[in-house]
């Protein structure tokens, strides 16, 4: 598959729906998948910051979250198929994850959010087991790990904002053969 550097960064040329099912196979093959949606922000910070840069390289797949992106890469003479968002992802997989009987773990934003979160999963997304959920506000994350671990889910949403999901995923993935994502404010847009 083709990949397109801006900035260093490895980004995925592809459209949504081919990337869904690509993501959807790994799921159901449990293999372990870190996945970055990248807005010009992210981009921006891996210029300044060599570690997140890395770990960024360091994910399967870097897509192109933000019509900045999309942009850059067409002034730069090598055009992207398609902006591809963290939410509008997000949402899809809730949707297969519910209609295929997945499990997701949420982590991130506020105390209230998550629980608002749990009962929108629950009304719109049935077939979806919620393995665990914590908030995004925390210090040491072994508890959280360690949950992760137990419950083994299928899908990891990780939602505190750059640069801390990225490195909470790239600490923690060996945690469990799952998708683990980064999604900035996506709990709070789902619930907002
Ligand atoms: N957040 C969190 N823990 C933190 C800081 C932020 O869980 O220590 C949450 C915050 O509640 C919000 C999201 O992370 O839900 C940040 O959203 P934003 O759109 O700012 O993401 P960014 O664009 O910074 O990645």
């Amino acid at each position: 598959n083709e990949q397109i550097s801006i900035l260093d960064i490895p980004f995925e040329n592809t459209d949504m729906a081919s990337f869904e099912g690509r993501l959807q196979q790994r799921i159901n093959d449990h293999a372990n998948t870190f996945v970055v949606t990248a807005n010009p922000e992210i981009v921006m910070y891996a210029r300044e910051h060599r570690l997140y840069k890395q770990l960024l390289t360091s994910a399967d797949f870097v897509v192109a979250d933000g019509i900045g992106i999309v942009l850059g890469a067409k002034l730069l003479k090598q055009p992207l198929a398609e902006r591809i968002t963290g939410y509008d992802l997000f949402t899809q997989l809730l949707s297969w994850g519910s209609d295929n009987l997945k499990s997701a773990y949420f982590v991130g934003a506020k105390t209230e959010v998550i629980n608002q979160l749990k009962q929108v999963v629950h009304e719109k997304y049935p077939g979806l087991t919620i393995a665990g959920t914590h908030n995004g506000y925390f210090g040491d994350d072994r508890n959280i790990v360690a949950d992760i671990e137990r419950t083994h889910p299928d899908m990891v949403f990780v939602a505190t904002g750059y640069p801390k999901q990225e490195e909470f995923i790239a600490k923690n993935r060996h945690a469990a053969d799952a998708l683990w994502m980064g999604l900035g404010g996506s709990f709070d847009v789902l619930t907002g």
